[in-house]
């Protein structure tokens, strides 16, 4: 039997197909037929142009319902989807096609597609085995080349499989998708419970206050990045009246912050279910759909995933296994190697601990950790401290070079305070090695599209801070 994961999801649409399947802004909806047409046309265009199984497509353009045509008909021809952020520059789309050299790159996807309908419609998907590869995701790459983790088929399947499950997705539900759809988190973690749900989907080019309080007025099922959530409780219009309709509002991609889980607790009556996933395995934790919800704990494993703590201490890297974990990397089999075990585990970057029942808490990236006079300091302990204070909305703690303690510990905090009396703070919670030697105000900390703080622009920013 073929594994092509467009056949999965189409056996999930609806057998009515007129039903919809994106509510757009002004009104208008798309159709499960629709989106099946355009991606059959699409399939049909790519085999009259000679796209082979196993070809990149890539793709760069702004949010439409025909660049989800455009990814269901690419896995549909048995070719591999490339999605790239819109906001990248040429020279970083150059370094892109070099890299994986697709046979198409298209830039407009709804002339693209009108295009397509020229061509006879692709009667059935093309057969893929299930490590055969659906999507190549680049990495943001903050620090090196970004990597193209290689996604198979049966990685995406599973993983829509689990989601859609733990998530209790059904027909019946709307989902609001306001999330760039570049990314695994609106690309598949969003659009595939949709999809095998035969569900229609509030489809907004972007978040913007306004359009999200009106969609949240049908939506079911909301997933956003933190910062979506922040928005929201900045916004006196959203008020637990207007969150009464949707079942669960679903949270991943950078930490969520215990105070912002906590306000919108008071503010709606509902506790933020709280995920964790990466390009490279798509989602790994979750907080239960039925049991307890913690703020600043991103739950248990997926069904299938096999997830340890490497190094022996209570503390450390997370390392996982399981159907969804990526195939390597795109043409850097050495990096690839590296980042794996001997016995196969992946090893995420991301530091982490368990409780005994198998709950997982974060506590940041491995290449986050700061080294201050010999001493280990996680920076999450830290901002946890800072966060609390008065005049404080967000903290991210940094290692700045520093010529006594190797690196000095920095914090840069987004709102006001003296620093003296808050670095005096920090050091009757923590540990003096600790305590932040400097404190930075700022008005906003630098975020990437997935609301990320970006701590490597920080730590270029205040390299310099402990210069004499
Ligand atoms: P990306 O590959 O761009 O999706 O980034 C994945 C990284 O985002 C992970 O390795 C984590 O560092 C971070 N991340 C994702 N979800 C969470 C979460 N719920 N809490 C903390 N970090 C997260």
């Amino acid at each position: 039997m073929s594994e092509n994961l467009y056949e999965l999801l189409a056996s999930r649409f609806p057998t009515d197909r007129s039903r919809p399947c994106f509510l757009l802004s002004d009104g208008r909806a798309i159709s499960y037929g629709e989106l099946e047409a355009g991606a059959a046309h699409v399939a049909g265009r790519l085999a009259a142009e000679g796209v082979q199984p196993g070809d990149r497509v890539a793709l760069q353009a702004e949010k439409s319902a025909e660049t989800i045509m455009a990814y269901l008909g690419v896995l549909k021809a048995g070719a591999v989807y490339l999605p790239l952020n819109s906001a990248y520059t040429q020279a970083e789309v150059d370094y892109f096609l070099g890299d994986a050299e697709p046979a198409v790159f298209v830039t407009d996807p709804p002339a693209w597609v009108a295009e397509a309908r020229a061509h006879p419609p692709l009667a059935t998907a093309v057969p893929r085995a299930a490590d055969d590869l659906a999507s190549l995701i680049y990495t943001s790459g903050t620090t090196g080349r970004s990597k193209g983790a290689m996604l198979s088929h049966g990685a995406l399947a599973a993983n829509a499989l689990a989601l859609h499950q733990a998530w209790g997705f059904t027909p019946d539900d709307v989902l609001l998708h306001a999330l760039p759809i570049f990314h695994v988190h609106g690309l598949f973690v969003a659009l595939h419970c949709a999809l095998l749900s035969g569900c229609p989907m509030v489809w907004l080019p972007k978040f913007t206050d306004a359009e999200v309080l009106k969609g949240l007025e049908r939506a079911t099922v909301m997933m956003g990045v933190p910062t979506f959530y922040t928005r929201l409780l900045g916004n006196p219009e959203f008020t637990r009246e207007r969150a009464v309709g949707v079942r669960v509002f679903i949270c991943g991609s950078a930490p969520l912050l215990p105070s912002t889980f906590a306000e919108f607790e008071a503010r709606t009556g509902q506790r933020i279910l709280e995920r964790y996933g990466m390009s490279e395995a798509v989602i790994i934790t979750s907080n239960p759909l039925a049991g307890e919800r913690l703020a600043g704990s991103v739950g248990y494993p997926l069904p299938g995933v096999e997830l340890r703590i490497g190094g022996g201490a209570d503390t450390g890297v997370i390392e996982i296994r399981g159907p969804s974990v990526f195939s390597g990397y795109w043409r850097m089999p050495d990096k690839t190697a590296e980042e794996f075990t001997a016995d196969g585990f992946f090893i995420t970057g991301d530091v982490g601990r368990r409780d005994p029942d198998g709950r997982v808490w974060i506590s940041g990236r491995a290449k986050d950790l700061i080294i201050s006079g010999g001493y280990n300091v996680y920076p999450k302990e830290v901002e946890l401290v800072l966060d609390e204070l008065p005049g404080v909305t967000e903290s991210a703690v940094i290692g700045c070079p520093h010529p006594d303690f190797g690196e000095g510990v920095v914090a840069v905090v987004q709102g006001q305070g003296d620093e003296a009396a808050m670095i005096a703070e920090a050091r009757r919670q923590l540990a003096a090695y600790k305590a932040p030697k400097r404190i930075v105000f700022v008005d906003e900390l630098p975020r990437n599209a997935m609301g990320k703080v970006q701590k490597n622009l920080l730590r270029q920013r205040y390299e310099r801070l402990f210069e004499a």
